[in-house]
């Protein structure tokens, strides 16, 4: 692998603040994530940013397909060299923003459940994993690297600091567990943190499923809109349009006293909340 300084730097290019480009600049980092994503010949990958292709050229050797989604245009002459120098044919490179893609028209193309991996851009990590939680069922699991504090938010339990809207989601429809750490250092540019690699399982059975799925992730969403305030204030001041009295009612019928604040509700609470809320609605 060439580093991506001296890639960079022979076509003229710097790396882009906005696009969250820190590129792994360690092969042996790329082949232990590969290789702990435990990945076979017939997956299917969609890999989100591939950047100078650190993930793709491992991944590629061990996989039947790669749907390889990248922005930024000015990259992808490099990536596609880098693939041929290494005679590698099973990546589709698609020049597109994640956050716009159709990942659905891409898994409709095979049978078999797709893995996301990626080294994410930071500045949409959230958004990326919200926009795949409501498209689940097209996924076996994700391997992700980002930012170690987005790691620890999404696997944070209740009542804690970093419990919130994403940890609670998530925690519902997916297992989570960390596979690697990464230091900074072995990133170009080195970003100020370090990272980590997550693996999300989606369930395929949820044992204490809410009513309304759809309903589950508003609630959440609703609830944290105002972390700081009541239950009440937070849901009833809501996007979800329902009033002080009906909330109240609402988080009676679930047990839940209303004064409490979202970080204090275990995903049970959030379905029993749910379930009264897909009623009234
Ligand atoms: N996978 C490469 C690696 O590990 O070195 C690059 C990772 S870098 C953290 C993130 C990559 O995502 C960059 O290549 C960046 O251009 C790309 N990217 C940023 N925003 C994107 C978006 N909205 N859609 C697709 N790719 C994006």
């Amino acid at each position: 692998m060439t580093s991506p300084r001296t890639l960079l730097a022979t076509w003229d290019l710097r790396a882009r603040k906005k696009l969250g480009q820190n590129f792994l600049a360690d092969p042996s980092t790329s082949e232990m994530i590969v290789k702990r994503a435990n990945l076979g010949i017939d997956d299917i990958v969609i890999e989100i940013g591939p950047g100078l292709g650190a993930l793709t050229v491992p991944t590629a050797k061990k996989v039947k397909k790669i749907y390889a989604i990248e922005k930024d245009t000015e990259l992808l002459p490099i990536l596609r060299s880098e693939l041929l120098a290494k005679e590698i044919e099973n990546v589709e490179i698609i020049n597109q923003d994640i956050l716009k893609t159709n990942l659905n028209e891409i898994a409709a193309k095979h049978k078999e459940r797709v893995i996301v991996i990626g080294n994410l851009p930071y500045n949409i990590s959230s958004q990326i994993i919200m926009n795949l939680i409501k498209e689940r069922e097209l996924f076996e699991k994700a391997i992700f690297m980002f930012q170690k504090e987005l790691a620890e938010r999404l696997a944070a339990p209740p009542a804690t600091k970093n419990y919130g809207r994403i940890s609670a989601v998530l925690q519902y429809f997916s297992t989570i567990s960390t596979v690697a750490n990464v230091k900074s250092n072995l990133f170009y540019p080195k970003p100020n943190v370090d990272s980590s690699v997550i693996e999300i399982n989606f369930n395929k059975e949820i044992l204490d499923k809410a009513l309304d799925e759809d309903d589950f992730i508003k609630i959440v969403k609703a609830a944290f809109s105002k972390r700081r305030k009541t239950l009440k204030n937070a849901i009833s001041r809501s996007e979800l349009k329902i009033d002080s009295e009906t909330t109240i009612k609402i988080l009676e019928l679930a047990e839940i006293d209303p004064v409490r604040r979202a970080e204090t509700l275990k995903i049970n609470e959030f379905v029993m909340l749910s379930n009264e809320y897909s009623k009234v609605k």
